[in-house]
């Protein structure tokens, strides 16, 4: 597609941010954004080049010095001033979400705006409070920033996921070339646009739009940059750790997941079910931390099934500006064809559909896949294993608490979990013994201070909170 070409009603971007400024690419070449809810063409951002990173990462390494030498109040103000300029934004946020992803517009504004916000919001307070430097002995040991890092980043929460990697490495004084996905680039924008308002120094903070085989190798591959901040899929996580650790520089990973929800015999079924099928559906199932795997005591196993099957029937699949939807489509057709093909596979390895399936009725356009339950679910086969990143739950029964630690981190994957009791004591001595990164308790919330990342497949270091700051840094000790 050529840039020049776009028809006016398109939301057009048409240059990347580097260097403080909004500059043309060096190719006149466009990456169509599609509605997924509609398959209509509705923006189109420049498709950068290795040209592109090489300018971008030259800005970033020649901010680094400056922005690394910045007071820690300093650099709380600048991100305080950039948290204001995007809450300003968040309506324009939110229907962005909603209009590229495809998330239902109150799930955009509370999820995919406010968490982001408070996410931002956190390392203000963390950038005015750096590290505290430690005496060891002789040494004075030092946390120092890592140095110019690469953000590569998927769709499935578009600004959550760039701020995530920003907020953090700008509060540890790095500087930072963000790519973000190809099939959501435009919410990146709005973040950019804030930045421009917010007067962040110049190069501290660029972008560079693109595909991942293009622009995202260029930025993981650069031997200038120190650090790579990735978050998307294993295989392609893989890919990212090959190309960092061929020049050995630092990767953090953050991957998928098959969480496991442990449902025990005394739990309080009602709430369980509810808030774990809430869990797995969220965002369409798009969820890298979505608990896809409900394990159910077997003696509360038949009422489980008919509260999902009531709890499913409650999901309306539709246009994600319609107040009434709760689903809305998979991000691209090829996501929706994948997740069908995850569908009809189960049915071939005999697991017993309890909710949707392939002949629910759905809209006529967009990439839509019902919500669907199967019971059953063999703990070995591909939907127990795979991550399936749709609004597919798998339900296993177990007989005692053992068999469902057993079952729960019988994954290649360990991201996150959940364990529900009426024996708080209970719940948590199974939370220590599940190997991910994350377990809520009974429901418990989301806290954007704590360590977020995964055990084994599900990637390396962690995001958020004090410890996401940390990843952004060298340790140094000085010898006296
Ligand atoms: P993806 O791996 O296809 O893409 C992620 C990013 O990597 C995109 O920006 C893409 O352009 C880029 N990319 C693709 N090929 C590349 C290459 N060869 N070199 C460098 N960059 C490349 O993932 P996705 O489909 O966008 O996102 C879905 C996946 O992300 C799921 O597996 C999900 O579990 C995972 N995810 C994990 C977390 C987490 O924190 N653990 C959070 C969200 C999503």
């Amino acid at each position: 597609m050529d840039l020049a070409a776009a028809p006016p009603a398109l939301l057009v971007r048409r240059h990347l941010h580097v260097a403080g400024a909004w500059v043309d690419p060096a190719d006149g070449e466009a990456i169509p954004v599609e509605n997924p809810a509609t398959g209509e063409i509705v923006g189109q951002v420049p498709a950068g080049t290795p040209a592109d990173v090489d300018w971008a990462v030259a800005a970033a390494r020649a901010a680094f010095p400056g922005w690394a030498a910045t007071a820690p109040a300093e650099r709380a103000a600048h991100l305080d001033r950039l948290h204001a300029a995007l809450a300003a934004r968040a309506e324009a946020i939110a229907h962005t979400v909603a209009l590229e992803l495809g998330t239902p517009l109150k799930l955009a504004t509370r999820v995919q705006t406010g968490l982001p916000l408070t996410v931002l919001r956190s390392m203000v307070e963390l950038a005015a409070r750096p590290p505290a430097e430690q005496t060891v002995g002789n040494s004075l040991v030092l946390r120092e920033p890592v140095g110019v890092v690469g953000a590569i980043t998927p769709w499935n929460y578009p600004l959550h996921q760039v701020v995530a990697k920003v907020a953090p490495a700008l509060a540890a004084g790095c500087t930072v070339v963000v790519k973000p996905s190809e099939l959501t680039p435009l919410t990146a924008y709005l973040l950019f646009d804030a930045v421009s308002e917010a007067g962040l120094p110049a190069g501290v903070v660029n972008l560079v739009p693109g595909t991942g085989p293009v622009v995202g190798e260029a930025l993981a591959a650069h031997p200038d940059v120190d650090m790579v901040s990735f978050t998307g899929s294993t295989a392609t996580g893989r890919r990212v750790a090959h190309l960092v650790a061929d020049r050995i520089a630092r990767a953090a990973l953050e991957l998928g997941g098959k969480s496991a929800n442990l449902i025990l015999a005394d739990a309080d079924l009602p709430t369980a079910v509810k808030v774990g099928v809430g869990n797995a559906f969220l965002n369409s199932g798009q969820t890298c931390t979505a608990w896809t795997r409900m394990l159910v005591h077997r003696d509360r196993y038949a009422e489980a099934l008919a509260l999902i099957a009531t709890a499913v029937a409650g999901y309306r699949t539709g246009d994600p500006f319609d107040p009434a939807t709760r689903l809305g489509p998979l991000v691209s057709a090829a996501q929706a064809e994948r997740v069908r093909g995850h569908v009809e596979r189960a049915l071939a390895d005999g697991a017993r559909p309890v909710a949707g399936g392939p002949d629910v009725p759905l809209p006529p356009r967009g990439h839509f896949v019902a919500p669907t339950v199967f019971a059953d679910v063999h703990p070995d086969s591909a939907l127990a294993q795979e991550e399936v990143f749709g609004p597919v739950l798998a339900v296993i029964p177990f007989d005692d608490t053992d068999e469902a630690v057993a079952i729960a981190n019988n994954s290649r994957y360990g991201l996150a979990g959940a364990v529900w009791s009426a024996d708080e004591n209970q719940a948590l001595a199974v939370a220590r013994r599940l190997r991910t990164g994350q377990v809520d308790v009974n429901g418990g919330a989301f806290n954007p201070l704590a360590p977020f990342g995964g055990y084994k497949q599900s990637g390396l270091g962690r995001e958020l909170g004090p410890a996401g700051v940390e990843e952004f840094t060298e340790l140094k000790a000085i010898q006296r």
